[in-house]
């Protein structure tokens, strides 16, 4: 299993890019990774590049993004084992390196 067909482009459907909050980089494919809440006014949600998102998920977090990912991710969509595209690709290699939750 060392061995990696090139990834195909993600085609997830994305409102807009975002900047991720750790790198400050503009991304096409921005993963929600938490809410900024505030007291008096609605919150607003925080972005990530598929980089730097497991800076801000736990493994839990990383396994539930690269689902939402793949419900609007055609190529994620068609396989039905392992990541699709690139992006995917970045999530599961997150999420499998993240440490168990509790440890
Ligand atoms: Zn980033
Ligand atoms: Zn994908």
């Amino acid at each position: 299993m060392t061995e990696r067909p090139p990834a195909a482009p993600c085609t997830a459907r994305q409102s807009a890019r975002r900047m991720c909050a750790h790198c400050k980089e503009m991304t096409d494919t921005p993963i929600p990774v938490g809410a900024v809440h505030q007291n008096s006014r609605p919150g607003w949600t925080v972005y990530a590049c598929p980089e730097d998102a497991s800076l801000f998920l736990d493994r839990a977090g990383l396994w539930a993004a690269l689902m939402d990912h793949a419900l609007t991710c055609e190529p994620c969509r068609r396989t039905a084992q392992g990541p699709g595209c690139a992006v995917a690709r970045t999530l599961h290699d997150s999420h499998r390196g993240a440490p168990e939750a509790g440890r």
